[in-house]
């Protein structure tokens, strides 16, 4: 069997500590080409030691850069392109990842995708990329990675609607009224998942899952309509997907980003891999579903609105979301000012042009810069 080049975008972060474990597990499948990071330059050097791979990035230019690394944001790009690499597991956070999705793209290769925000950025890029290059997209985000085993190769035309799950996160079940005094640390504390802190943040106002919407629309081909939401405080089932006969096919397992990792690089193959947590029903019971409370998550409507209107509204969407949340992260705006922030720069700059990489970047920076200049950072 010829061994498939992998390059781990993000490698110090969450999901890609996850990666290397599985990546480990499977020396006789896959290669690690490529390693790259942003500013932790010390997990790197570790990671970089093991695994011995030929390429190793670092984005922050510093001292403590390895011998023989390329520094600097193009690290990520030149990573990506290289002839040795076969998958690109782009798992960096944030809309900083979009060139390096596009350029693997265009050179055939397989985008294993965390990192989401690149999709709802310039989904429609990144299906021109697709097409011009012959490369193929494959989710490593739970929920689709579900909606992709459940889908199995069935046409859009079988599909009546797509339900993605959500956890529902810390605030599930706070009343709208105390949201405004809730803390970082509150925010920090995901109840299911074990993730970084910007998924995180997003995973509590609900966010995520309008960023998973989109995600949806553009992976799967499928209008606003029929991608539904629905909250399941457990994360086992991690969606499901409704065909037009009324049969329904949902994806369960405890909540561990290792199965969609491995499933992003074999798909659609199946291998064994004793190190994924088993299943076992009876521990996992009960399972339950309850509505969104969409009033009291409003960056979830925010974000399919935004969908919705196209153009440049979902990189407006993402970018104030990246953006607040930044400041959330540094203690400087409390937990609804998130929402507020994104729906202000909506409202300002929401139906500016999308079509271009240009037209999207500066939608991206002038959505930054406004929800900068409403909470006076
Ligand atoms: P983390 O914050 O844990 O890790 C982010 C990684 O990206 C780190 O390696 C970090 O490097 C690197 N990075 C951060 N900023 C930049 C930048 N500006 N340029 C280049 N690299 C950068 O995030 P997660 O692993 O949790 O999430 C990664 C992506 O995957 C996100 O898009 C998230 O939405 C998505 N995702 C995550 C899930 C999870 O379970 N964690 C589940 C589903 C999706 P350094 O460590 O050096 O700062
Ligand atoms: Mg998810």
């Amino acid at each position: 069997m010829t061994r498939r080049g992998v390059a781990i975008l993000g490698s110090t972060g969450s999901i890609g500590t996850t990666a290397l474990r599985v990546l480990a597990r499977h020396p006789d499948r896959f290669r690690l080409a490529a390693l790259t990071a942003h500013g932790n330059a010390a997990l790197l050097a570790e990671q970089a030691v093991a695994a011995r791979p030929p390429f190793v990035g670092l984005v922050q230019d510093g001292r403590d850069a390895g011998e023989g690394w390329c520094l600097g944001p193009d690290c990520l790009r030149q990573a990506a392109v290289r002839d040795d690499v076969d998958i690109v597991l782009n798992a960096v956070v944030g809309s900083v990842g979009l060139d390096a999705t596009l350029a693997a793209l265009e050179r055939g290769k397989r985008v294993a995708l965390a990192n989401k925000e690149t999709l709802v950025m310039g989904g429609h890029l990144v299906a021109a990329a697709e097409r011009r290059g012959g490369g193929e997209v494959v989710p490593v985000d739970s929920e689709h990675s579900a909606v992709l085993q459940c889908l199995s190769g069935r046409p859009g035309v079988e599909v009546r609607r797509v339900i993605l799950t959500a956890s529902g996160g810390p605030f599930r079940e706070w009343p709208r009224e105390r949201l405004e005094r809730a803390t970082l640390a509150d925010a920090l504390r995901h109840p299911t998942w074990s993730m970084g802190r910007k998924i995180t943040v997003d995973s509590a106002t609900l966010a995520n899952k309008a960023l998973e919407v989109i995600e949806a629309h553009y992976l799967f081909g499928l209008p606003y309509d029929r991608i539904d939401v629905v909250v399941h405080p457990q994360s086992i089932v991690h969606s499901l997907v409704e065909f037009v006969d009324g049969s329904v096919i949902a994806q369960l397992g405890v909540p561990s980003m290792e199965l969609p990792v491995l499933y992003a690089l074999t798909h659609p193959d199946r291998v064994p891999d004793a190190g994924i947590p088993a299943f076992d029903p009876v521990a996992a019971s009960p399972l339950t579903f309850e509505p969104v409370r969409m009033d009291a998550f409003p960056a979830l409507r925010l974000g399919v609105e935004a969908g919705r209107a196209g153009g440049a509204a979902p990189a407006v969407f993402n970018a104030a979301n990246e953006q607040a949340v930044a400041i959330f992260l540094d203690g400087r705006i409390g937990f609804t000012d998130i929402a507020a922030g994104i729906s202000g720069a909506l409202d300002a700059l929401g139906a500016m042009p999308g079509d271009t990489r240009e037209a999207l970047d500066a939608a991206d920076a002038a959505a930054r810069r406004h929800v900068r200049d409403r909470f006076g950072c």
